[in-house]
């Protein structure tokens, strides 16, 4: 868990890492928070597998975790397991507390289609709570310059949300910087990249983008929705869940 001093020494440690590249932003963190701190990957972007890369070379025993929406394509189980064997790591995956089915029964049918934020709550929002439970802090691949909503992203911030520190060592990185770090390290990525899929969520809610597209308009189309929910600090639809949640654990 972390402590109210975190919380309070975030300001002190935003002034210690401004301008700090991702490799010692992340050196940092593995200092700081030793066996405390876990790493998000979605294995959907580049820019979450070029800071995998880097974490995998400061720490060789770097904990990882994803969230298993039940709904991830065959490319992306695919990564998991090269990921596995490249780097010697676990990463772990977190399901929703709700089968697919329970899901549909409860909630309705194509879920993602009628309620996204809602399904997002259930199958990525609460499950990365669990991740992060026992941890002071936590990594994300979060790029300033990926959208509106994540142009402000500092390098280290306190997650009101999850009450953790939140370290993102790649805010300052352009895409060009990660594809060139990509290609310079040899990393290995989701194959639907090649396919014209730029950021790779679940099945349903991810389409292949046009040129000249925001690298993130593939995901959600035809709502007004750009996050899943895990960056927003918003209590409104996970309050909604949680109260479901009581009633049905998977
Ligand atoms: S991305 Fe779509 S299918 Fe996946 S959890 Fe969110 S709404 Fe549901």
């Amino acid at each position: 868990m972390a402590t109210a001093q975190d919380e309070t020494q975030v300001p002190e440690w935003q002034r210690q890492l401004e301008g700090k590249d991702p490799q010692e932003v992340l050196a940092w963190g593995f200092q700081e928070f030793g066996d405390k701190v876990v790493m998000a990957c979605s294995f959907g972007g580049i820019t979450g597998m070029a800071m995998l890369d880097m974490a995998a070379k400061v720490n060789p025993g770097v904990r990882v975790f994803y969230t298993d929406t039940d709904f991830l394509f065959s490319e992306t189980h695919e990564l998991i397991e090269t990921v596995k064997h490249r780097y010697g790591i676990n990463p772990v995956g977190y399901k929703s507390r709700w089968t697919p089915e329970q899901q549909a029964k409860e909630f309705g049918e194509a879920l993602w289609s009628k309620d996204p934020d809602r399904c997002c709550w259930l199958r990525k929002v609460e499950p990365t709570g669990r991740a992060l439970e026992g941890n002071r802090a936590w990594i994300s691949g979060l790029r300033r310059d990926q959208g509106s909503t994540r142009a402000a992203t500092p390098l280290v911030e306190w997650d009101s949300k999850y009450e953790v520190v939140k370290l993102n060592p790649m805010a300052l990185w352009a895409s060009k910087q990660v594809k060139e770090y990509i290609a310079a390290n040899n990393v290995p990525v989701n194959a639907l990249h090649a396919r014209g899929y730029p950021s790779i969520g679940c099945t349903h809610c991810t389409r292949p983008v046009k040129a000249g597209e925001d690298e993130r308009a593939g995901r959600w189309t035809g709502f007004n929705k750009t996050e899943c929910g895990i960056h927003v600090p918003d209590a409104k639809v996970e309050a909604a869940g949680a109260k479901k949640e009581q009633n049905t654990p998977r």
